[in-house]
Order: C-alpha cells, then structure tokens, then sequence
C-alpha cells in the first residue's frame, strides 16, 4: 500500500496542505478531485519525492525503499528533451532506472505512435501517450497519473480506461486525478476530494452517486443563489 500520513506543506506562509492522509491500494483505483489549487499536484510531487520540506509520512509498505522505485508517474505535462524521438524518450526513461529496454512493438499496436519522429513534434494528446508508454513498459507496481485523461481522444480515452481496468485486475495500485468527474467516477474504486488543502471527504464508489452534488456545494455553494436567481425559468 502506498501511504500518505498527515501530510502538511507550505510554500512561504501559504499552507498548501494541512494534514491529508490517503492510501492507495494495490489492485485498486483512488482518484483525487479537487479544484485548481486546492493542492493536488503538490501532494503527488510530495508522495513522488520531487518536493522535500514538507511534513507527515509518506511511504510505501511493500517493503524498505523510495516510493519512486516501486511507482511510475505521469506527470500533468511531461517534459521531453529537444530532438529526442519518441523511442529514444523511453529507452532514457528506462535507462535511467537501470532496464533494459523491451520491444516497443506489441503496446506500441495499441498507442500507434510514431516513435521515430522527435517527441516535442508530437501534438499534447501524443505526449501523453508517449509518456504513458514509459510507464506501462515498465510494469509498475503503483502509478500516479496526474490528469491521464487530458488532451486524449475519445479513442485514446476509451483505451485508457480499459488499461486501467485491466492495470488493476493485475494488481497496480493507482492514484488518478481528473477534473473529469464522469470519467474518473466510471474507474476509480474510491476518491478523495481535497479543499483547500484538506481531505474534504472521502468516498467509497457506492456513494459517488453524491459525488457532484457535494462538490458543487462545497465548491459553489455561495454562487447556486446568484445562479438560481439569474436562471430562473
Ligand atoms: P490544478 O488543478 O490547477 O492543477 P492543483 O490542485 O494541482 O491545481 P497545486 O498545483 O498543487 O494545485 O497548487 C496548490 C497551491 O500551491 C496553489 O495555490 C499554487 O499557487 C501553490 N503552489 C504550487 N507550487 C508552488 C510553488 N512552487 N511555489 C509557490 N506556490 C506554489
């Protein structure tokens, strides 16, 4: 399981996180909701180790070692080098952790990217499927997606659902934002919904039914009287 314990982190005096804790279990879906800023790329950089100074636990129980040796993690806007093909992209991913580097081929037939051409010519929808390629080559035993969905066509979506449902029959734990409340809701097991930087609540997916209608109290709540008012039929 990976664990995030009471995790606070301020930048200067603005506290961005005050005490989220979260888990994420192998074999299932936890999807992370919240609105821009309400600090969900500062908990997956803190989990990931690309933040320090920040304060709680965050481990991963499978035993001794980084979150990052067991985890791969999509970024919400990877980065590529200059003139590096999009093979080349993920033979340096790979190299970087020390693994050889497979056949691209049989994932390769279901993303059909062009992999020779240089990976910053691709458009954002490529990008994030090229980034995804690093990561299913490498056969993870967690993933942190950070708005998989973003950019994708409704083909590349309806794919990428289908690879994490069948990530999680193999037993890949993942962690999964989206502002896309319909499409995490058809995947994710449970959601944790962050505001202002706390654990607002968090839900089991037999009560996502109630997942909108909160949000759009807790996130709105002062605005549906000026829209009722504005829309009244
Ligand atoms: P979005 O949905 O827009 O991606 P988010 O939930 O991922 O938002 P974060 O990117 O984690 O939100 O940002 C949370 C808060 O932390 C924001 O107020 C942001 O301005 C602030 N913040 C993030 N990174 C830094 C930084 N490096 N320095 C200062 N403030 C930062």
């Amino acid at each position: 399981m990976l664990e995030i314990i009471d995790l606070h982190k301020a930048y200067g005096h603005h506290e961005v996180l005050r005490g989220v804790s979260l888990a994420v279990r192998p074999g299932s879906i936890h999807g992370l909701v919240g609105a821009n800023g309400a600090g969900k790329t500062t908990l997956i950089n803190c989990l990931y180790g690309l933040e320090s100074g920040f304060t709680g636990a965050v481990r991963v129980n499978e035993g001794p070692g980084l979150v990052r040796e067991v985890t791969g993690l999509l970024p919400y806007e990877p980065y590529f080098y200059p003139r590096l093909t999009g093979r080349e992209y993920v033979a340096f991913c790979l190299q970087a952790r020390g693994r050889p580097v497979p056949d691209l081929r049989p994932w390769n037939e279901l993303l059909e990217l062009p992999l020779d051409q240089f990976a910053t010519e691709y458009s954002a929808g490529m990008k994030k499927k090229l980034a995804l390629l690093a990561l299913l080559v490498q056969d993870f035993a967690y993933l942190i997606l950070d708005e998989p969905f973003n950019g994708l066509d409704l083909e590349a979506n309806l794919l990428l659902k289908e690879m994490l449902r069948r990530l999680r029959q193999r037993g890949t734990g993942i962690l999964l934002t989206s502002h896309l409340l319909g499409t995490l809701t058809e995947v994710a097991d449970e959601a944790t919904v962050l505001v202002g930087g706390r654990v607002q609540r968090h839900y089991e997916a037999a009560a996502f039914g109630t997942l909108e209608a909160d949000l759009l109290a807790a996130l709105h709540g002062e605005k549906l009287g000026q829209l009722t008012a504005l829309l009244t039929p």
